[in-house]
Order: structure tokens, then C-alpha cells, then sequence
């Protein structure tokens, strides 16, 4: 039995150690997940939130959504032809794209993209370090192309013959996928109202990120026509919307979360569309909610989620995409594991020599508390390491189906420092990536309802199939998610589920954003 037991890595718990684990794992669970009423007060908010904001301007403090108009009214169907290209920033990467619409109607081709991942001084360094950042690898990426292209001797797309440069070439296109909050005050131009997610640069809240590209491309010597400027959401919706034209939807659950919808212009109040605006139109506009900034006291969050928030980038800000986005589970599900590692001492085991080394480091800086060291030193030291867990082995670890949660293990021992992590250890930790998960997917599928029932779907007789288009590492990666989200959707549907959950498809729009921009731009430019 000893055998056994060190087999699965050590002496099992105590009985009072394994009450206290489900203790635990009952109190997190009943923190996280919240209940039916609890949703429904929630989602309650959610949509006066919405009404406000499509009334009146709201005060950006990143505590309550923004509702801002696109200028897109005409998203695309399918007709426009052409090449352009597209520029993505917005995640942990950023990506360059070169694309190909047509010839055949609803065809979009990306001929060739570049990602690049941002070194950690571009995105919190100096605004215009970032835009020269951005510049420089457009510049090469499109200087490839057209030396290739002129050597092939194709004859350039003919919304491209406009305003020739100095080397009498069209200027190239391009659709600026920019995924943050901008304030825009016509297709190609606009305003940022604040960064998200990891990006701080100074300089540039307030100011037009087209311009500041458009500059930075000049400054390189590669100026180029940004023919439109979008948000994720936009794009992940005008290129799904290019497919199949029940899209109303697009949403992001990606590093940050949002999404956007068609609204009627009669709806948004708050805003004066610019002359013959709303006259190329079929009086709609997309709205770019930007839900991450939702808050409402009713959100179902724990100690650990108000630490998460503490320690990061923009606290107090952007609180429901901290519950949903790929930037936090992880961490949310870490710090909540560390609680429970200080609660219930045996059950993440330290190699011996570890905790020999931590005793010995804090003896030498002669720290006074030696119970307190002797209790941090039980602690793997990548559990107490903000940033260890990220949400790609979350999701491995809710993935795990391995005999024994063998795989799971292995990730403790290789990411979170544990030493011979029993199986129970195991799946304490899956329980908790799991309800981290879940109530992300839950929190998910109540805004996205909440958006129908601000249309009115469900009361529109009958009602209309509808498709949300969905884009971002969280959905596209994590399986168990989308299995989630739907099962959500179709608990909070209650009774009427049989009927309308059919009817609500979701489709991932990989790449989305980037496609979407190249399409909105190539409709600009030929002024459809
Ligand atoms: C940004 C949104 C964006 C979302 C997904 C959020 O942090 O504020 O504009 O759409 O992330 O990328
Ligand atoms: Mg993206």
C-alpha cells in the first residue's frame, strides 16, 4: 500500500484534508457559476447598459459598454472583386495579409499572410514606435508583393488606380483591422478611447490610428490608402456576413472578449449619422459594443478574480472581459489554486530539495518568519508565479481524458512546478479549469442572448435563423468551450429551447477580422 501510495506520488490526504478539498471546491463552484436568477439580473443590466449607451455618449471609464457606431451600414455581400491588403493588430500578434476577393462572387482568398508577434516594449512602448513597428513590416510584406507582381506583369485591379505615387504605381489598399475601442468618425478615421488588454503605449489614446499609420507609413517611404478602419468584431462579422447573410452577430473570445450587431439607426439615438451617410444604407448600422468594459455588482467574481484584476494592466477597468477573455483564465484559475495550496498543505507536493532551498534563501535574508517560509516554501514556486498558468494548458487540462489524468499530471510537473502530483491533486486542478471555463461560456452565452432579445428575435414570429460569427483563440483552440457555450445557450433558452435554439448557429470565422477588413476596404474604395 506504502508502495502504491508513493507510486501516485506520496501518502494519501487525510480525511479532514479531503473535506476541506470539497468544502473548497463547493464554495468556488457556487461563487463562480451563478444561478438562473442571478443571470437573469445580470443580463438585466446588460441590457439597460446596452439602451444607455445607445442613447447617450457614454463616460469611458471601461466600467460600462460603449455602444460605438461603426459607419459600416452597408456590410458586404459578396460582389466586391479586387486585391488589397489588410493589417491585424490587436491580440499577442500581429498580422500582415495580402488579399484576393473574387473573381467568383463570395471568394476571398488570403494570397499570404505574415504574423508577427510584438515584442513586449512595442506594445508599452511609445506610440510611435509601435505605428513605425507596424510600418516597417508592411512595408517589406507589400514591397515583396509588388516586386513580384510587376515582375509577372499582372495588370493592377482597377479600384487600385488611384492617386499614383511617385514610382506611378497605384497606392496599395488597406483595411486596418484595429482591435480596440476607437470612437470613429467616418469609415477610415476615428479616435481611441482606450487600450485593453496588454497594450499601454502613451501617446496614443485620443488620437486617430489611421493617421498615426498613415504617417508612419509615409515616414518609411511605403505611404498606402487605409481605405477602412475596423474592429475585430466588424470584421469578423462583414466576412461572415460576405458568406451568408443571416449573420447579425460577431464576437471575439480571444486575448480580449467583444462583440458588435446590426442595430437600426432609429435605435441609436445618440448619434447624428454625417449627411448621405444613412442614405447608402438600409438604415442600420454595426454597433461595436465593446462588452469587455460591462460591469455589473451582480457578475458572479471571487477574491481571486478581484486580484487578478489588481495586478493587472488596467485595473478596474474592462471587468467582464477579465471573467471571459484567454488573457485571464488562466490566471484566475492560478491564483484560485494557490488559495487552495495554502489551505490544504499536503495536497500539491514540493520536491524535498525545493523546499530545502526556498528555507535556506530565506534564512540567508534572515526574514523573521520562518513558519510564514516554511508554509511558502510547501508552495510549488510557479503556482505563486502570476502568469504560469496559461489558458492554452487550461484548456489541455479541461481536455484531459487521460487514464489517471496522466496528462494533467505531466503539465503540473512541467508548468506548475508540483512534485508527483497525486491524481486527486489532478483533478482538483481540472475542476477548477473547468468552472473557470464555464462560467466564461455561461457569461458568454447570456450577452449574446441578451443582444436577440435587444432585437427581438425571440418575439419576432417566427423567428428567424440567426448566425453569430465567432472568432479568437478561446473558441477557435478550446473545444470543451464551444461545447460549453452552446449547452449554455441552450439552458438559458429555459422551455423555449427546443424551438429557438435550432435556429441560433454559431460559426467560427477563422481569420475573420483580418478577411473582413481587406472586404470593407475593397467596398470602400469601389464605393459600393
Ligand atoms: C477591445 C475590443 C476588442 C476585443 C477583442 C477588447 O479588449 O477593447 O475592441 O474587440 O478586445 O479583441
Ligand atoms: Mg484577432
Amino acid at each position: 500500500a506504502v508502495a502504491f501510495a508513493l507510486l501516485k506520488g506520496g501518502p494519501p490526504l487525510t480525511v479532514e484534508d479531503d473535506n476541506k478539498i470539497k468544502d473548497l471546491l463547493k464554495g468556488y463552484k457556487a461563487r463562480l457559476l451563478p444561478s438562473p436568477e442571478r443571470l437573469a439580473e445580470v443580463e438585466a443590466e446588460f441590457l439597460t447598459q446596452m439602451r444607455d449607451g445607445l442613447s447617450k455618449r457614454v463616460v469611458v471609464d471601461g466600467k460600462r459598454m460603449m455602444m460605438l457606431p461603426t459607419f459600416v451600414t452597408r456590410l458586404p455581400d459578396g460582389t466586391e472583386t479586387g486585391e488589397c491588403y489588410a493589417l491585424d493588430l490587436g491580440g499577442t500578434n500581429f498580422r500582415v495579409m495580402h488579399v484576393r476577393l473574387g473573381p467568383s462572387k463570395g471568394e476571398v482568398t488570403a494570397c499570404d499572410v505574415e504574423e508577427v508577434t510584438l515584442p513586449k516594449e512595442i506594445y508599452t512602448g511609445p506610440g510611435d514606435k509601435l505605428f513605425d513597428y507596424l510600418a516597417t513590416t508592411l512595408k517589406s510584406f507589400i514591397d515583396r508583393h509588388r516586386g513580384s507582381a510587376a515582375a509577372a506583369a499582372t495588370s493592377a485591379p482597377p479600384f487600385q488606380q488611384l492617386q499614383p505615387s511617385q514610382d506611378q504605381q497605384p497606392l496599395p489598399v488597406l483595411g486596418f483591422c484595429f482591435s480596440f475601442a476607437v470612437e470613429q468618425d467616418g469609415l477610415a478615421s476615428g479616435k481611441l478611447l482606450a487600450w485593453t488588454k496588454g497594450f499601454s503605449c502613451p501617446g496614443v489614446v485620443g488620437n486617430d490610428p489611421c493617421a498615426l499609420l498613415s504617417a508612419a507609413l509615409e515616414r518609411v517611404g511605403r505611404p498606402c490608402r487605409v481605405a477602412a478602419l475596423l474592429n475585430d468584431t466588424v470584421g469578423v462579422l462583414a466576412a461572415q456576413r460576405y458568406l451568408d447573410s443571416d449573420t447579425e452577430i460577431g464576437v471575439i473570445i480571444g486575448t480580449g472578449t467583444n462583440a458588435c450587431y446590426v442595430e437600426r439607426l432609429t435605435a441609436l439615438s445618440k448619434w447624428e449619422p454625417p449627411a448621405g451617410h444613412a442614405a447608402s444604407g438600409d438604415g442600420r448600422t454595426a454597433i461595436n459594443m465593446e462588452w469587455g468594459a460591462f460591469f455589473s455588482p451582480q457578475l458572479p467574481r471571487c477574491e481571486e478574480d478581484l486580484q487578478v484584476d489588481a495586478a493587472s494592466p488596467h485595473p478596474g477597468k474592462y471587468l467582464f472581459e477579465k471573467l471571459l477573455s484567454g488573457m485571464f483564465l488562466g490566471e484566475a484559475a492560478r491564483r484560485i489554486l494557490f488559495t487552495i495550496a495554502t489551505e490544504v498543505e499536503g495536497l500539491f507536493r514540493v520536491r524535498a530539495e525545493d523546499v530545502q532551498a526556498v528555507l535556506a534563501d530565506a534564512r540567508e535574508a534572515s526574514i523573521g518568519n520562518m513558519a510564514y517560509a516554511t508554509a511558502a516554501a510547501t508552495i510549488p514556486k510557479p503556482l505563486a508565479t502570476p502568469g504560469s498558468l496559461s489558458s492554452a494548458t487550461l484548456s489541455a487540462i479541461v481536455h484531459d481524458r487521460s487514464w489517471g489524468l496522466r496528462k494533467t499530471r505531466r503539465l503540473l510537473v512541467s508548468e506548475l512546478g508540483m512534485h508527483q502530483p497525486s491524481t486527486r491533486a489532478a483533478a482538483v486542478v481540472k475542476e477548477i479549469c473547468t468552472l473557470v471555463a464555464k462560467r466564461s461560456a455561461q457569461l458568454t452565452a447570456m450577452a449574446v442572448l441578451a443582444i436577440l432579445r435587444h432585437n427581438g428575435w425571440a418575439e419576432s414570429s417566427p423567428p428567424r435563423p440567426v448566425t453569430i460569427a465567432i472568432d479568437g483563440g478561446v473558441y477557435e483552440r478550446f473545444t470543451a468551450y464551444r461545447a460549453m457555450l452552446s449547452r449554455a445557450v441552450s439552458e438559458q433558452l429555459g422551455e423555449r429551447s427546443r424551438t429557438l435554439f435550432p435556429l441560433i448557429k454559431f460559426v467560427l470565422s477563422h481569420d475573420g477580422s483580418a478577411l473582413g477588413a481587406a472586404v470593407l476596404a475593397a467596398a470602400a474604395v469601389t464605393g459600393r
